[in-house]
Formats: C-alpha cells, structure tokens, sequence
C-alpha cells in the first residue's frame, strides 16, 4: 500500500503529480485550520504532511500515530513542536537559502520606504493633495551611509547587510547569538552587544527565528535605548517583538517609524492601530511572497519529504536527532 500524504499548502500541478507517483495524495488546498474534520479523519494514516501556516500540536501527533516526516514550506518552524516531533521519530524538513533573498529583498524594501515615506507619501498623492512642491515636513531620511543594526546574522540577517553594506555603503553592526567572522571580513560588520547595537543604529532590522528566547526579545526597555531617529524594521517574527510596546514607541515619538512585515497576530486585528500610522509600512507578511520563491520553496519542501517517506536524509533537516533515530 502506498503511504499517504496530506498536503495543505499551494502546491502546482506538477508538484502534486510528483508526489503521487509514489504517494496516495490528499490535498487540502487552503486549509486554515488543523479543525478541518476531513483533514483530521485523515491525519490517522498519514505517513508524510507537507504545507505551511498550520500550528501542529502534540495533540495532533497523537492522532497521527503513522507520520514519518512533516515538510514545511517556510525556513522558519515555530509552528512546530520540534522536541514532541523528534521523541517521536518524525522528521521536520524546511526551506533554508531558496528565500533568503528575496526575505532580504522585503526587509530592505521596508527600510526604504519607512526612510523615504513612500507609501504615506503614495497616498498624499492619490489624495490629490500634491497642489505644490513638496517642503521639509514631508522630508524623509538618508539610508545610505547610515548606520544598520542587525539582530540576528544568519541567512537572511548576512543578505539583508549585504545589501546595505555594498550596495548603500553602511556601516553594519550585528547582535547574534554566536559571532560571524567570515561576514566580518566580507562585510566590515562589527558584532555588538544588543544594548550597544539598538543605540547606535539608524536602522535595526530583525532576522532572529522565533523561540523560546527570542519572544518578546525587543520591547519598552530596547525602544527606550534606541534613538528618537531609528527606524525599526521586523521581517522575523511578530512575537520576537512586543507590539503593545512598539505601538507606544511610534505613538510617543521615541523612534521616528516602522517597517513591519510580521505581527503578533496575523492576519493583523483590525484593531490594530499599526496600518493607520503615517509612520509605520505594514505590509502582509510577503517576507517570501514572489512567484519564484514560493515556486521554489513547495519544490524544496516536495523533495525534502519524497527522499524523507523513501527513507533518505532530506535536503534540509531541522531535528538531525530524529534522522539519527530512524
Ligand atoms: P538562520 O540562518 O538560522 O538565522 C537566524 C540567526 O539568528 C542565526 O544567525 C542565529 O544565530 C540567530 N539567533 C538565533 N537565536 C538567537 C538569539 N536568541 N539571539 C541572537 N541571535 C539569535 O535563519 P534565516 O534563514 O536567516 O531565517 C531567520 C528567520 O526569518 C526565520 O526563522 C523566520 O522566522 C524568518 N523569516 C521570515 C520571513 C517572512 O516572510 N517575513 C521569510 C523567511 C524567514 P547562530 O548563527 O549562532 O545560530
């Protein structure tokens, strides 16, 4: 009998027609919650998941007692309870290097356009308000030359610093959880205590994942540190922030503005006040959102879990214990 896949996330034709070749298929197209009763009366024979954006539980493991290997399309994997999946045996494969540079693409554009004011500025002129030339109160600020803080230099942090070391002649400082040398070299990127980073940065961007010790990383005390001038600029996570606090930092003016791919709660409330200020570009967690990318990203998570349910080693692997386990 043929192993049993159930796929969630947007896989094209091809993809799935790969899958089946080898594998019963069950597609879920658009599934946005893991309550779907035909997603959960299949769940009991599933040997292989593949898809993105649903919260996996070890609830939902218990109930799946023949899953071999879950391929997520996403880098990061904080939907997943990675230590219940390695207990188990189950291999957990994501999509590192195919998004990082259109992630950094996306943080950068952030950067940009809070600096320059385009989308407030955007909609000044479809308004019809733009009657004469424009004066200092509608000025944005230089990026290049500027100083960038980074939190986080992994794949896409080193990208996001490429961009702003050679391409806009930035200093760069970063915070990581272990120093990156080789991107000393090539970058001229000084590594800095937090404190130190959120200080003396025009522009600090964050590309830690999201856990256990990055949640709520940046809050009231790290907006405090910064200065009335940064632009703040999340493409990570939005619980590594606390969004309550960056709310009051705008509001009050202890930093200038905010560009915001991720929030804690996404889709964003529509409570939230974050999309109504001028000084803040929200936009709808599109870190990796290209055709090409995304495109990339389901073929990677396509392979990573046919050569996981063949009993090969995926591509990319996040829990290697498992693997060793098997
Ligand atoms: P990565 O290469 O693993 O980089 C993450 C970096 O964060 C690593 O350098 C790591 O340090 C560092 N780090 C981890 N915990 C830390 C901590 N507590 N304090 C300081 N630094 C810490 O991952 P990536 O490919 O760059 O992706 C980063 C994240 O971006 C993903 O996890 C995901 O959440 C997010 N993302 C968002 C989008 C979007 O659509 N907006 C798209 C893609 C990814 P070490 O080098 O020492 O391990």
């Amino acid at each position: 009998m043929k192993k049993r896949i159930l796929a969630y996330g947007r896989l094209n034709d091809d993809q799935l027609a790969q899958l089946g070749h080898d594998f019963e298929v069950l597609n879920f197209p658009g599934l946005a919650s893991a309550d779907d009763p035909a997603f959960r009366s299949a769940l009991p024979d599933a040997h292989g998941l593949i898809g993105a954006s649903l919260a996996i539980t070890p609830q939902l493991l218990d109930e799946a007692p023949h899953l071999e290997a879950i391929a997520t399309i996403s880098v990061g994997y904080d939907n997943y309870p990675v230590d219940a999946l390695t207990r188990r045996g189950i291999l957990l494969c994501n999509t590192p290097d195919v998004l990082t540079e259109t992630t950094a693409d996306t943080g950068f554009l952030l950067i940009m356009a809070a600096a320059r004011r385009a989308v407030e500025l955007a909609e000044w002129v479809k308004r019809g308000d733009w009657q004469a030339g424009i004066g200092p109160e509608r000025f944005g600020s230089d990026v290049h030359g500027k100083t960038l803080g980074m939190i986080g230099f992994g794949r896409i942090g080193a990208a996001v610093a490429r961009r702003g070391a050679l391409g806009f002649g930035m200093r760069v400082l970063y915070s990581n959880a272990s120093p990156k040398p080789e991107l000393e070299a090539e970058l001229g990127a000084e590594h800095h205590e937090m404190d130190a980073l959120l200080s003396e940065s025009d522009f600090i961007c964050v590309t830690v994942p999201l856990n256990a010790d990055t949640e709520h990383l940046i809050g009231e005390r790290e907006f405090a540190l910064m200065k009335p001038s940064a632009i703040f600029v999340n493409i990570s996570r939005g619980k590594v922030v606390n969004e309550a606090a960056l709310i009051e930092a705008l509001e009050m003016g202890r930093i200038r503005a905010a560009g915001l791919d991720v929030f804690e709660q996404e889709p964003l409330s529509p409570e939230s006040p974050l999309p109504h200020m001028t000084n803040v570009v929200a936009l709808p967690h599109i870190g990796s959102a290209t055709h090409e990318t995304r495109t990339a990203m389901a073929q990677r998570a396509v392979d990573n879990l046919i050569l996981a349910l063949r009993g090969e080693r995926p591509i990319s692997l996040v829990n290697d214990a498992a693997w060793r386990s098997v």
